[in-house]
């Protein structure tokens, strides 16, 4: 299935181009009261919800993509986890550029070294929302990975369990502001993750491990590898993520980011694609 959340938190079937409104399974998730349980309840209750999406579907009426203002997939994730220098020729580049490790030795040492990082929840944003630009006067990059959502709580999960842990896969930008600062600092400013244009369940993405990735700026191309290249791969960094953290329905692992990371400005638009999952166009403005 590929599910969208649009407009005013609606939640949508993505079939052939088309939305099919099924926000009424939202009904059967289970009332809760203060203290609410951390992380995604409809990311928790999807596998309950299944069958009841399809048969909403099958009589919502459809909706152009390009007619609905795209959220991010996952409204309520309880961290966002990053992994830095994941593809080895991106490691290779930032090794390179003094203007993205800034002497930051955290910067230049593989993920086996430098461990992950977390974003700020808040930075989260959908496709139709863009990026908004806070300091036009630092450097601020696009960095496109893969994202996985995790569908269930995981602690301590072995690389051969992880996937099964997995409730979806989107496109991920890791915005990201090029500095000497702490990376959860540079990367948590309000609309710099961008999820989208919607999650995919893995029973429709059953080889996330060899998925090309590509993004242009203003029809430019600018990165464009495969999710193969990646140095620790998803069930290991479900692994590695888990032996650290608990892992609750909702979060989100980006991936890493490929070489070809680059500056973008207010005014730019980011096209971003993944095999599998789609494609999402990305508005740059300025705040
Ligand atoms: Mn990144």
């Amino acid at each position: 299935m590929h599910l969208c959340q649009f407009d005013d938190h609606r939640l949508g079937l993505v079939e052939n181009g088309l939305v099919r409104d099924v926000t009424v399974v939202l009904d059967e998730l289970p009332s809760r009261r203060y203290p609410f349980p951390m992380g995604d309840a409809f990311i928790a209750g999807l596998p309950m919800l299944r069958e009841r999406i399809l048969a909403a579907a099958s009589l919502a009426a459809a909706i152009p993509v390009p007619s609905v203002r795209l959220l991010s997939p996952v409204a309520n994730p309880s961290k966002i986890i990053g992994a830095p220098v994941n593809y080895q020729r991106h490691l290779a580049e930032v090794v390179a550029d003094p203007n993205i490790h800034h002497q930051n030795k955290a910067h230049i040492q593989a993920i086996h070294q430098s461990g992950l990082f977390l974003k700020a929840t808040s930075s989260v944003v959908g496709a139709s929302q863009g990026v908004v630009i806070r300091h036009v006067e630092r450097r601020t990059d696009h960095e496109v990975e893969l994202a996985v959502i995790i569908g269930k709580r995981a602690t301590s999960v072995a690389r051969e369990q992880a996937l099964s842990f997995v409730a979806g896969y989107c496109i991920g930008l890791d915005i990201t502001v090029r500095g000497p600062e702490e990376r959860s600092f540079r990367k948590s400013i309000d609309t710099y993750t961008v999820l989208g244009p919607w999650l995919v369940t893995p029973d429709e993405l059953p080889y996330p491990s060899a998925l090309g990735l590509s993004i242009t700026v203003n029809g430019e191309s600018r990165q464009k590898a495969n999710t193969r290249d990646l140095i620790l791969g998803i069930p290991e960094l479900i692994e590695f993520a888990s032996s650290f953290y608990t892992l609750l329905p909702g979060d989100v692992l980006l991936t890493g980011t490929p070489e070809g990371v680059g500056p973008i400005v207010p005014g730019d638009v980011m096209h971003a694609r993944i095999d599998g999952i789609g494609e999402m166009v990305v508005q740059v403005r300025e705040a």
